[in-house]
């Protein structure tokens, strides 16, 4: 199987894209460590759902912008297991308001979760990577990132820093073994996107030339790409999969 004897960190894999990427990994032989925040109970369904399924895993419980608890905890399970072989850096949260409206701690939240976790996490993992000669981060951007969007100056702010993350920390890496991708997803029917009006969701439809609207296994089959020796000379890249939203 493409991933045995690999480790997989999946941050936010208690719901949505995170949970089918995990399910995905493990699939394909990986033991894969589920993070989540506050969803306990969602987390160790993910969980018992890949035992089922013959796969291996754990819960991990951290919040990722808490840049002390991360590299505690993950360098407490890198110890106890030989190293992380793949980070996907998923976990992410919105809180949407227009500019005029939206509040200092609304910014800085988003851009703890959704930017510094990214860091946090990476330099949670790079050190051993970097041991191991071996190593696939794969970050989630968004549409948004790419294109703005009104309501949103705090999340597409966030997103768009991924990017420049991701290339920047491909070009420190490379000469080690590891790559750094992103992948930017439209919308995606998920916890995240489920209040959003329904006026909104039409005006987004009108938008994808493949009128339907992302699942999470449209994004998990890329970031397991990614995250697959086959995509061994694929680094710095934002990968699109919008269903054309954005061109
Ligand atoms: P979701 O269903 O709301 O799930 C979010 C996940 O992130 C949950 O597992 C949650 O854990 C975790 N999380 C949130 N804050 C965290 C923190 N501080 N520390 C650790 N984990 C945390 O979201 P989703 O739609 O799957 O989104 C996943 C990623 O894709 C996000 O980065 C999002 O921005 C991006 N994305 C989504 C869409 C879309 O349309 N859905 C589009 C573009 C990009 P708990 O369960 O413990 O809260």
């Amino acid at each position: 199987m493409e991933f045995e004897n690999q480790v997989a960190l999946i941050t936010g894999a208690s719901r949505g894209i995170g949970r089918e990427v995990a399910m995905d990994l493990a699939s394909q032989g990986a033991f894969v460590v589920i993070n989540y925040t506050n969803s306990e109970d969602a987390a160790k369904q993910t969980l018992s759902e890949i035992e089922k399924a013959g796969g291996k895993g754990t819960t991990l419980q951290f919040d990722v912008s808490n840049f002390d608890d991360v590299q505690n905890k993950v360098t407490d399970f890198i110890k106890n297991h030989n190293g992380i072989d793949v980070l996907v850096n998923n976990a992410g949260i919105t809180r949407d308001g227009l500019f005029l409206r939206m509040d200092e701690r609304d910014w800085d939240r988003v851009f703890e979760v959704n930017i510094k976790g990214v860091f946090n996490c990476t330099k949670a993992v790079a050190r051993s990577m970097i041991k191991q000669k071996y190593g696939r981060i794969i970050n989630i951007s968004s549409v948004v990132g790419e294109m703005g969007n009104a309501g949103q100056i705090n999340y597409a702010s966030a997103k768009s820093a991924i990017m420049g993350f991701t290339k920047s920390s491909a070009k420190e890496f490379g000469s080690r073994g590891i790559t750094v991708n992103a992948v930017s997803p439209g919308f995606v029917d998920t916890d995240i996107t489920k209040d959003l009006p329904q006026k909104t969701k039409e005006k987004y439809m009108e938008g994808v030339p493949l009128k339907r609207f992302g699942t999470t296994k449209d994004i998990s089959n890329v970031v397991t790409f990614l995250a697959s020796k086959k995509a061994s000379y694929i680094t710095g890249e934002v990968i699109r999969v919008n269903g054309g939203l954005y061109m």
